[in-house]
């Protein structure tokens, strides 16, 4: 394997240009953290920008600059002042951010902005092609460089490439405003693997994907004819084991060693019995819904005026984008607030906000954490928000309230705060009494379950899980070695069959013969379908054999009046054509242990779902999971289970809204194959559309014509497209 390349907009450094001299550090930011482990010596480079304009560099130190930075194993991408207005504040972040974030008013669709976007990713996408080699994983991050992937897979068709999208996708209505949506999906869909934050946001992408450019998708993979593109959600987690240290530490601090900052908190603490903080952190940024809080903070003072005097807001807004005019604007308004709400209810003791506009440094930071008995998080969108988990990584006596935006991403895995919908300013407001309120047991309560995810969930973990999976996408991208049957193959077979004296077909039946239904009892045959079969065993010396994961009341039921063998539920039963149903079992169970901890791993990340133990199956339900969700998840674990069982005579069926598997030892190529024991064939045919059918492909005979519906990976030695063609080509048989 080669080296990984990661790219994002700004590098994890910090640059300093003293007189003649330059200061490199790096920077320990979340996806520094997350990226540690693959961002090693030798093993990865990335490449970024510098953050500072290259009009501030001197010119004989731009060597200096790029020589420190390849010591962090970086690579600078210059960017001029003019690039920097026209990509990072004009198109990204006068045009995407506030799109992607629903601030459509906000949002400009300036064309000089989105010229100087392309050519910037351009210069990215060069940086990256100078040092890639075929083996080397590419991993972009961000809404920045939303063009860079597809940019590098011109350049490199195979290598492989993932990206990272860290704040929301927007609804497929919002996101169609845009004026060069295609370009921008386009670009996105260069990656082998697209992740969101959320389901939700993946959600939005797909549908995106599939009502402008008018791509399909089956489940979360998007086919675009000779590629896959696979999408799905990796929640973002924290450095758990960073804030728990600090906080500890802070902790077992003695008093006289507290940072100043810490005994001001102290102090407000024990300026009065009863004395509580509620902490409000984040990026000056009109997303995150500051100017509203402060309003409800002012409310809720005036609805509860028991609580003047004893309760303090600290809240710390970290400037940013101060050259976007809606910033600015935002600056204003809340400096104002902050302004109005102090001037009316403070008095000699007591100011109720405490304000401060800049950055802290970490150790302050976790003074907050560990200090509030409250953190109040209300943004009106946030891609994921990293600051509730910190606030819950350090409380280590696991009291304090979190009152979370359900609007931010992090809501989605943090069901135990209290979600509040932040345009509702009665409920904030009621909401934070609520947290004040709330018995000690209860937040400890809460705490206990929210710090066992984010522990396990790590921002380490995210990393390790999006590689994993970009890996998998590329493995079975290269594993599509089936060749498309083409209208002279289909020939030459039709003429390989009219010869034969014995003859076979395999069917498999949803997704081979009828496409899927919403509810599979309204996948029947249609007449013509019935009638196709029909001419088909009429031929002479020709046998079909429906083979399908149906139960066989229902495959007896519709193929009472054809003359077709039956194999229902993947093998476990089989019917002669006019015959009775036979049962084939084999019972084992010495696979579970290795099964189990595949299931637990999904049921993890996927919340409201759970193991079933039977005697002689493990099944995962999934119907109480959110039902997109489920239904990705789902088709997640059958790609592994079927990897992982493979080989084993296990079987792996799905329910409806489970997944079981079996120790039966049964499955469609074994049950197949008793067939084919009992008489000699010169033609074989299997046809079937999912990986049960490949137990199938796999058992045939070398000679037999294997088929699978749909570009997907298989052992089969042909695909069609769709149910249509794979009806086109039976017709053509029973003409023979
Ligand atoms: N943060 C910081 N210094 C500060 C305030 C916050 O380094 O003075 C960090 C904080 O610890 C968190 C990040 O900034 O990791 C903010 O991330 P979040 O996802 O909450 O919001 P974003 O800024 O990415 O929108």
């Amino acid at each position: 394997m080669g080296k990984t390349i990661i790219i994002s907009n700004r590098l994890p450094l910090q640059i300093n240009i003293t007189d003649k001299d330059i200061e490199v550090t790096p920077s320990v930011g979340g996806l520094a953290t997350g990226l540690k482990s693959f961002h090693k010596e030798g093993d990865s480079i990335w490449i970024g920008w510098t953050g500072l304009p290259q009009e501030e560099i001197p010119e004989n130190l731009g060597a200096e600059v790029q020589k420190k930075a390849k010591k962090e194993n970086c690579l600078a991408v210059p960017l001029t002042e003019e690039e920097i207005e026209g990509f990072y504040y004009g198109f990204s972040n006068r045009t995407i951010w506030p799109l992607f974030h629903y601030f459509m008013e906000y949002s400009e669709f300036e064309p000089d902005d989105w010229e100087m976007y392309k050519k910037v990713n351009r210069k990215y996408a060069d940086a990256v092609i100078e040092h890639l080699e075929d083996d080397d994983e590419v991993w972009v991050h961000d809404y920045q460089l939303l063009l860079l992937p597809k940019l590098i897979r011109e350049k490199k068709p195979n290598v492989t490439i993932g990206f990272f999208n860290h704040i929301p996708f927007p609804s497929s209505e919002v996101f169609r405003t845009l004026p060069w949506r295609e370009e921008i999906l386009e670009g996105m869909l260069g990656a082998d693997l697209i992740g969101f934050h959320t389901y939700d946001y993946e959600r939005h992408f797909l549908r995106s994907v599939k009502n402008i450019l008018r791509k399909d998708s089956t489940f979360n993979e998007i086919n675009l004819g000779n590629r896959i593109v696979r999408v799905e959600s990796f929640p973002m987690g924290i450095d758990y084991k960073k804030f728990k240290k600090a906080a500890i530490q802070q902790q077992n601090q003695p008093s006289s060693e507290n940072s100043e900052f810490q005994k001001k908190l102290n102090y407000h603490k024990n300026s009065t019995s009863n004395a509580k903080l509620i902490i409000s952190i984040d990026r000056l940024d009109y997303t995150k819904g500051i100017a509203n809080r402060i309003r409800a903070y002012g409310y809720f003072l005036e609805k509860y005026p028991e609580y003047q005097e004893k309760v303090r807001l600290v809240m710390l807004a970290v400037p940013s984008r101060t050259n976007v005019p809606q910033y600015q604007i935002l600056k204003r308004e809340i400096d104002e607030l902050v302004g109005r709400i102090n001037g009316r209810f403070a008095t000699v003791n007591w100011t109720p906000i405490w304000y401060f506009y800049r950055s802290m440094p970490f150790e302050n930071l976790v003074d907050l954490y560990s200090s509030s008995d409250v953190a109040l998080i209300t943004p009106t969108r946030d891609g994921m928000n990293l600051v509730a988990k910190e606030y819950i990584a350090s409380r280590i006596d696991q009291t304090g309230v979190l009152i979370l935006s359900e609007m931010a991403g992090a809501a989605h895995e943090l069901n135990e705060a209290l979600i509040i919908n932040p345009n509702n300013f009665e409920q904030i407001v009621n909401t934070i009494k609520t947290a004040l309120e709330m018995p000690e047991e209860e937040q400890i309560r809460r705490n206990k379950i929210l710090q066992k995810r984010l522990q396990r969930y790590t921002v380490e973990r995210w990393a390790k899980e999006f590689m994993k999976t970009l890996r998998k996408a590329k493995s079975s991208r290269s594993s599509i070695k089936a060749e498309q049957l083409s209208t002279d193959k289909e020939g030459d077979i039709i003429e390989k069959f009219r010869r034969a004296k014995n003859r076979i077909f395999f069917l498999d039946y949803d997704g081979t013969l009828v496409n899927f239904t919403d509810k599979p009892e309204n996948a029947k045959p249609d007449p013509s379908l019935l009638d196709l079969v029909k001419k088909l065993t009429s031929l002479p010396n020709t046998e079909v054999v429906l083979i399908s994961g149906r139960d066989k009341e229902t495959l007896g039921t519709w193929w009472s009046d054809v003359p077709v063998d039956l194999i229902s539920e993947h093998g476990v039963w089989m019917r002669p054509a006019n015959g009775q149903w036979n049962l084939t079992e084999n019972i084992r169970c010495d696979w579970m242990e290795n099964v189990r901890p595949v299931l637990e791993t999904f049921v993890d990340r996927t919340p409201g779902t759970f193991i079933e133990e039977k005697n002689y199956s493990l099944a995962w339900h999934y119907r109480k999971a959110d039902p997109e969700l489920g239904e990705i998840r789902a088709n997640d674990l059958s790609t592994v289970l079927k990897d992982l069982t493979s080989n084993h005579g296990l079987s792996v069926l799905e329910g409806n809204k489970v997944l079981e598997i079996k120790t039966s030892g049964v499955n469609k190529g074994k049950a197949a194959n008793k067939l084919l024991i009992e008489r000699k064939h010169d033609f074989i045919f299997g046809i079937g559309d999912d990986w049960t059918d490949e137990y199938l492909f796999n058992e045939l005979p070398e000679q037999a014509i294997t088929v699978k519906v749909g570009l997907k990976e298989t052992s089969a030695r042909y695909y069609v497209q769709d149910v249509e063609r794979v009806r086109d080509l039976l017709e053509r048989f029973s003409k023979v």
